[in-house]
């Protein structure tokens, strides 16, 4: 008990230091309460509602409209809004709701995104009330390994969680759906009608037979990449029953009505993407399980938008200047993105900036997923031209040729500091992209405002 709070006091004053000098969004105080003390999370004092947002894709702006709903409503909310999805962070979240003798006194709420992999480990001892899973989708092979070592990860947080924790998820992924079957949580479903999405064909798939038999899984739609209305051939696995089931979703138009009990609501969508759609439906699903108000919520979602790092626009002489956050190394998101782009009709020239950090130093490790994306969707004719930039550009270059875009399309060269160099302005282009893996939000809109400059320059 002594170390516990020793730990305690020591974050609090190295926290209290931080906030001091302007540096609140450290981990380190939690860092060093986890040192000091393992059990840390099993000892803290925990406030009346937690709630862990969890999965491959949507964490984080799931996480962000829960944390800013419940502040709305007065609640005192710790949330660890800087993507410190790890021990450290749920520590630091933890610690700021209690006082120096271990009581909740300065914060209401919980919210915690988290990091898939090490949940069971974690969640066994905070032990939320709520897990929301997003879905489970192909992500970084180095970093994730495979979909179903991800379903075990997570079912194994559910199994230590038992009947204490409310399970939500999404009937449409196969995958994440089959979470917490036997382990005693009360599950909720969410899940979306056939909006007529038409999803192009993936060329690695995210699950690829019947999760309890191995027979062929069929679907009756998709709405993207695996998500969808699936059942199997040769068993009884189909998409759950939904409690939260959006009948129609008008993605122009920005809003989707949401079937629960027999009585429908509709409700503002934040983007015109059908991932974003799903975000809004998996975080009404979990603040409606919480008892908040539909009236509410709706007004709530109507002054929402797409958080302005993944997603930032300059506009010059009629053109548009995007930057957007695609995650290198995630298929899944990576994929989406891609696919994305050729579906938004517009003349367009698509800038890649996803070569990440660590993959400076062991280049020759990280090439799987360029081979497990696909590039292949953008090969479209509304796609003028490819540009790339980065230690990585050869790589990114023989990718794109083997998808079969035509090579005078790419523009590719090493030096980052020439890349609004390569832009060939005097394509008739309506938006250009720049795509930045999404732990380079600076140097994207650096890019970007790079290539503004130069467009000043040549237009
Ligand atoms: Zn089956």
């Amino acid at each position: 008990m002594l170390r516990f709070y020793i730990a305690l006091w020591a974050a609090k004053l190295f926290y209290f230091i931080n906030k001091l000098i302007g540096r609140a969004r450290d981990d380190r105080p939690g860092l060093l309460a986890f040192k000091i003390c393992p059990d840390f999370l099993a000892r803290i004092g925990k406030p009346k509602l937690m709630i862990t947002i969890t999965g491959t894709n949507g964490k984080t702006t799931t996480s962000a409209l829960i944390n800013s709903y419940l502040k709305e409503q007065g609640l005192r909310v710790s949330f660890n809004d800087w993507g410190a999805n790890l021990h450290a962070g749920y520590c630091l979240n933890l610690m700021r709701c209690v006082n120096i003798f271990n009581k909740v006194t300065k914060m209401d709420a919980s919210v915690l995104e988290a990091d898939e992999k090490t949940l069971a480990h974690t969640m066994g001892m905070i032990k939320p009330h709520y897990v929301l899973v997003t879905n489970i989708s192909k992500d970084s092979l180095r970093r994730n390994g495979h979909p179903e070592y991800i379903f075990d990860c997570v079912e194994k947080c559910f199994e230590k969680l038992g009947a204490d924790t409310t399970a939500i998820l999404n009937a449409n992924d196969p995958i994440s759906s089959e979470l917490a079957r036997n382990t005693g949580a009360k599950r909720v479903f969410y899940g979306m009608d056939d909006i007529g999405s038409n999803p192009f064909e993936n060329m690695v798939k995210d699950i690829a037979v019947c999760p309890r038999c191995g027979g062929e899984l069929k679907y009756n739609y998709r709405q993207y990449r695996h998500i969808g209305d699936y059942y199997c051939a040769d068993c009884d696995f189909k998409t759950k029953d939904a409690k939260f089931y959006a009948t129609k979703v008008d993605l122009k138009a920005r809003t989707m009505d949401i079937l629960e009990d027999g009585e429908t609501t509709t409700y503002p969508l934040i983007s015109e993407t059908i991932f974003n759609a799903f975000n809004v439906l998996s975080a009404a699903a979990a603040l409606r399980t919480m008892g908040y108000e539909k009236a509410s919520l709706a007004e709530f979602f109507e002054r929402q938008k797409v958080t302005e790092i993944r997603e930032t626009c300059v506009k010059y002489k009629g053109k548009e200047f995007h930057t957007y956050g695609a995650k290198s190394q995630n298929v899944s998101a990576a994929s989406t993105v891609f696919e994305y782009m050729a579906k938004e009709k517009s003349d367009k020239i698509v800038v890649l900036c996803m070569d990440e950090v660590q993959d400076k130093n062991h280049p020759t490790e990280t090439l799987t997923w360029l081979y497990e994306t696909d590039f292949e969707f953008l090969n479209s004719p509304n796609i003028k031209q490819i540009v790339v930039a980065g230690h990585m550009y050869l790589n990114h270059r023989l990718r794109l040729m083997l998808a079969g875009v035509d090579p005078n399309k790419i523009a590719a060269c090493e030096d980052e500091s020439k890349v609004a160099d390569l832009v060939d302005f005097s394509q008739d282009f309506e938006k250009l992209y720049v795509l930045f893996e999404i732990d380079y939000v600076t140097k994207g809109r650096n890019w970007r405002d790079a290539i503004v400059e130069k467009a000043k320059e040549v237009m």
